[in-house]
């Protein structure tokens, strides 16, 4: 059985004040909730302080993006050394805000799921589909092409306790959420892409959907036989629904 994760992506959202609120509001709703992992993932400024925040908590860290270089001239990036000695756990990889307003390629992408991976955290790789893709029946083909992307470079180890996560581009953060049949078809057919490599991988890989995720529509969509969990971007900047999120994956 996979235990399910749910990610909160906070983006670049939050304060000092406003994440020490979150943070206390989050270890107490938590406390004494089970079979599901809970990671955050707040801005790289403050993954030190959110960490210390999680001491003693089971909630886990993560950070948004990740240098594909190991350290050097590469001003404003973040290494993954760096981000493993603030005990992130987990890595996002090419989020489609990374893809569309900073130009990330697949083959950098690739570069920096390999570095997360190499490194031993976790990467969670998203994938997912403009509006115009899908409306001219693309979505499939574009969402396998961006996990061929990595399968073909390192090979279905590369996902071997990872975890990907489906974004519809259109669902994010617009309150049009993928229906729990649209958002299965694409997890189902994900992982059937890693099968073709190694079954047992993709029977162990996490798929969690993301795009518009609240209290009221998680628990449909964690019923779903692919749905591994969620990838929350605005919701997880409240305390009481994303609790209740998290919840509704149990
Ligand atoms: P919303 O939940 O705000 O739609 O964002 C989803 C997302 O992009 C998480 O990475």
């Amino acid at each position: 059985m996979r235990q399910p994760l749910v990610a909160g992506n906070w983006k670049m959202n939050g304060s000092q004040s406003s994440i020490a609120e979150l943070m206390d509001g989050l270890k107490a709703g938590l406390s004494g909730v089970s079979g599901v992992d809970v990671a955050v993932c707040p801005s790289a400024v403050y993954l030190d302080r959110v960490g210390s925040m999680l001491n003693g908590s089971s909630i886990n860290l993560g950070a948004q993006t990740v240098s594909e270089y190991e350290s050097g001239a590469y001003t404003g990036e973040n290494s993954v050394a760096m981000l493993k000695e603030l005990d992130c756990r987990y890595v996002i990889v090419g989020h489609s805000e990374r893809r569309s307003l900073f130009g990330e390629t697949d083959a950098q992408v690739v570069a920096k799921y390999q570095a997360v991976r190499d490194a031993g955290l976790t990467p969670i790789l998203c994938v997912g589909e403009t509006l115009e893709e899908r409306e001219q029946g693309r979505a499939q083909e574009v969402i396998a092409s961006q996990v061929g992307a990595v399968l073909d470079a390192l090979g279905a180890d590369a996902l071997n306790e990872a975890v990907v996560a489906y974004e519809p581009v259109w669902a994010i953060g617009t309150g049009k959420t993928a229906t729990p049949d649209q958002a299965q078809e694409v997890h189902a057919q994900i992982r059937a892409q890693v099968a073709q490599s190694d079954a047992v991988i993709a029977e162990q890989l996490l798929i969690l959907y993301g795009g518009s995720v609240n209290a009221g529509n998680a628990e449909t969509l964690f019923s779903m036989a692919d749905i591994d969990g969620g990838l929350v971007g605005g919701a997880s900047l409240k305390v009481e629904d994303f609790v209740t999120i998290c919840r509704a994956a149990t």
